[in-house]
């Protein structure tokens, strides 16, 4: 057998502990409607298929730099805001994907 790699292994044992238990919860339909899509890049109005931590990138406006990089918390069916200084032109990608509590079937309701 050919020896896997610690990482790849926990990643694949992961995988299927979650998918094991979404399917005794009623719950691998949520989960399949959530496809992580890394790259792309959201703007105001759009929808967050994903629930996770996201990237926020803002514009500058009229050259000057009015807020850094940040991240914040979005969940699934946001739909991502305007924001106060660079209105639409805030780009939001997410950075890790993440379940709510209420939602992640290892823990009792
Ligand atoms: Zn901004």
């Amino acid at each position: 057998m050919k020896k896997m790699k610690r990482r790849e292994f926990l990643k694949t044992a992961g995988v299927a502990a979650i998918g094991a238990g979404c399917v005794k919860a009623g719950i691998s339909k949520l989960h399949a409607e959530e496809k992580p899509s890394k790259d792309k890049e959201f703007q105001p109005g759009e929808k967050a298929t994903t629930s996770g931590v996201y990237d926020v990138f803002h514009d500058k406006i009229d050259g000057e730099q009015h807020a850094h990089q940040h991240q914040v918390i979005v969940m699934a069916g946001t739909v991502f805001p305007r924001c106060k200084g660079c209105r639409q032109w805030v780009k939001f990608r997410l950075a890790q994907q993440t379940v709510f509590i209420d939602k992640d079937p290892h823990f009792e309701t």
